[in-house]
Parts: structure tokens; sequence; C-alpha cells
């Protein structure tokens, strides 16, 4: 796991400190997505003295840097997210349990096509992500309504 992450920040040209492997380490672990303190405690185990600035700094870093997603969630907190998969797909955000799963739909083409015929123009990136309530989340919803 260790030798992966280090590979993934090299192949994005990004320099390889101790403190980012293990943010990334930490986030790695998770099924969802953690906030900046929630990040900062986990990494207090391993550094006692690091800052709550150190650690956003760092995220920011990671997720500029295209390691690390970042979550604009719908409560207005920002969230980041560790993913495995490195080829191009998009993210189903659990609002509830903070689960994120992988979306194979991207639906990228049609926009495109869009934007050339109607707009004269082309498209350069795009951003998706879409928010709801899980599996587990829907059932236990139903269940105490
Ligand atoms: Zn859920
Ligand atoms: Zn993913
Ligand atoms: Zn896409």
């Amino acid at each position: 796991m260790d030798r992966d992450l280090k590979t993934r920040l090299k192949t994005l040209n990004l320099k390889v400190t101790p403190k980012r492997l293990a943010i990334l380490e930490v986030l790695a672990a998770e099924p969802g997505y953690l906030g900046p303190e929630e990040v900062w405690q986990k990494m207090k185990k391993r550094f006692k003295s690091i800052g709550l600035p150190t650690v956003y700094r760092n995220l920011e870093d990671l997720a500029n840097g295209g390691v690390l997603i970042k979550i604009i969630h719908p409560d207005r907190k920002l969230y980041y997210y560790f993913c495995g998969n490195t080829g191009h797909h998009h993210h189903f955000i659990c609002v509830s349990c903070k689960k994120v799963e992988d979306l194979s739909f991207c639906g990228a083409d049609e926009i495109e096509k869009e934007v050339r015929d109607s707009l004269k123009g082309h498209v350069v990136s795009h951003l998706l992500q879409v928010y709801g309530l899980c599996e587990d989340c829907s059932l236990s919803k139903t269940i105490s309504s």
C-alpha cells in the first residue's frame, strides 16, 4: 500500500513527504470521506505536534495535484476522499454515512456534443459529483419513517 501511494504521488509530480504519505494512508483506510479536522485527529497519533493548518495545506496540495478528491458537500463543509481507481469516473456520495461509491456513468460525450453544437465551443474538463443516500441509508430511512 505504502509503495503504491508513493508511486501515485510521484506520477503526479508531487513531492513525497512522510506527512503526505500519512494523510493518504489515513484516507485510503476509510470507506468514505473525512473532514480536515478528522484527518488531523488521526494524524496526531503519528505526528504529535502537527498543526491543523499543516493538515489543511497538505490536503489542498494533494487535492490540487489530483491524488485526493475534494468533496463539496451540501452541508457547505469541505471533505476529502481517496479513491484507488485511477481511471476516469465519477462518485456517488452518501450524505448520511459518508460512504463514497464509484459510478461508471459519465455523460460527458453528450455534454461535449451540446457545447460543440449549440455553443460552438469545446470542453476542456468537467466535474460531476452525485449526492444521495446509499442503499443502507435509504433502507433505514424507510424503516424509521
Ligand atoms: Zn449511506
Ligand atoms: Zn472512485
Ligand atoms: Zn466524466
